[in-house]
This record gives structure tokens, sequence and C-alpha cells, in this order.
């Protein structure tokens, strides 16, 4: 199973990869955590990237590609990955392209996550992240046990600064502007299937592995979550 997840910030790409991912024992790959890891650890990347991310600007092609590169050619992509946040522009897909025609591991779908904006604007304000583990919380519909404290690790939770209200007006439009032309140039390549960002975890699931099955992802070797 090699997939990406295409839609706008706030559309549940990263819990769906989460979850999916180990569902199927596949690599999450998710440049967005990369870069954040990068910036956590003051690596020259992170240092250079961290005015950009909290811009909620893109970082240059070049640098995410490269990073891409170097995990797909890694031996845990070999079973399979999910891109969470990659491609974001025309660039970033055709270096994917060649990249996985490279590997011989050529992507088995492109899932579209439709997301409304209101949607988009309440999952993103109310978003709040374990500053220690990255885990993701949110205010109203996914609430830690005690207020403000991780349950996996006991870190404080925190509001990403890329998710301060300035800044969502900004991510959008970057993704209007540089991320929305993937939709048309990958229904071209017949690799696109579009499901509803708007829907809750357990009923989006529901319908990706129903999209599975139907594209007949669900074969010998890859078993069925639900019948497992
Ligand atoms: P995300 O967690 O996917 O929302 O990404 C957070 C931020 O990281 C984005 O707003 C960008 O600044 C940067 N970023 C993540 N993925 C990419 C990408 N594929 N291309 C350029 N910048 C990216």
């Amino acid at each position: 199973m090699r997939l990406v997840l295409l839609g706008p910030p706030g559309a549940g790409k990263g819990t769906h990869a989460q979850v999916l991912s180990k569902e199927f024992g596949v690599a999450h790959v998710s440049t967005g955590d990369m870069l954040r890891e990068a910036l956590k650890a003051a690596t020259p990347l992170g240092l250079k990237a961290k005015a950009t991310m909290e811009k909620g600007l893109l970082v240059p092609d070049d640098v995410v590609i490269a990073l891409v590169r170097e995990r797909l050619s890694g031996p845990d992509a070999k079973k399979g990955f999910i891109l969470d946040g990659f491609p974001r522009t025309p660039e970033q897909a055709r270096s994917l392209d060649a990249t996985l025609r490279d590997l011989d591991m050529p992507l088995s779908l492109v899932l579209y996550f439709k997301t409304s904006l209101p949607v988009i604007i309440r999952r993103l304000s109310g978003r709040r992240v374990c500053g220690a583990c990255g885990k993701n919380y949110h205010l109203l519909n996914f609430k830690p046990k005690a207020e403000g404290i991780c349950d996996a690790c006991g870190g404080k939770l925190v509001q990403r600064p890329d998710d301060r209200e300035e800044t969502i007006e900004n991510r959008l439009k970057v993704y209007e502007a540089e991320t929305t032309p993937l939709i048309d140039y990958y229904q071209k390549l017949k690799l696109l299937t579009q499901v509803s960002g708007d829907l809750e975890v357990r009923e989006l699931n529901r319908d990706l592995l129903d999209v599975f099955r139907r594209k007949g992802l669900l074969g010998p070797g890859v078993k069925d979550p639900q019948r497992a």
C-alpha cells in the first residue's frame, strides 16, 4: 500500500495517516513532522525552516524533496508508505514520480480529503499538540483526560504556532495557490479518489477501508483490519 493523502490543513490527513499506518504496518511519512522534529532538535535545517513554518508558508521544494527521497529509500518504506503533507506543489509531485520510478514503487492511490471551510477552521483553532511526543488533541472533540496534559506521556499541551488564527488564513491561501493543482494532476493520472474530510475519524476510516477493498488493496499480505 503506497498512498498520498491530499487535502487542506485540518482535513485530518495526519490523524488518518497515523491510524492507517498502524492498521497496515506501513511507514507514515509526514514532512510537517520531520520539519518539526528538525526544529525541536535545532538542526541547521530546522533553524532555517522555523520562520517559514511559523508564517504558514512552504519551505523550499528542494529541501522537502530531499527529505522525502531519503525516507522513501530507507528500509521501512519497502513495506509501503503513507505520504502526509507531501507533495504540496506540482514540482514536488513531479519529483515524487521520478523518485518512485527509480525505486520501482508506484503509487497505489491518492486520497483527496475534500473538506469544508468551517470544519477546517474549527479543527485547526481547537487543535492542541503535546510538546513532548507530538500527539494531537482537540479542545472540543478529543480532550485529554487531564486538562492541558498529554494522556500518552504527561507532556504539556500547546498550540502549534501555525494554528493561530492569523496564520491559518495564510496556510489556506498557500494551499489554494500551490496545492490544489495536484487534484487535477492526480486525476489525470487516474490515481485520485475523493473522500469527505468533514467526517468524524471513525466514519472516514470506514469509508477509507471501503475504498481500499474496492480498489483491491486488501489482497493477500494486507489484512483487512475490520476482519482481523
Ligand atoms: P503540516 O504539519 O503538514 O501542516 O506542515 C507544517 C508546515 O511545514 C507547513 O505549513 C510548511 O511550512 C511545512 N511543510 C510541511 N510539508 C511541506 C511540503 N511538502 N512542502 C513545503 N513545506 C512543507
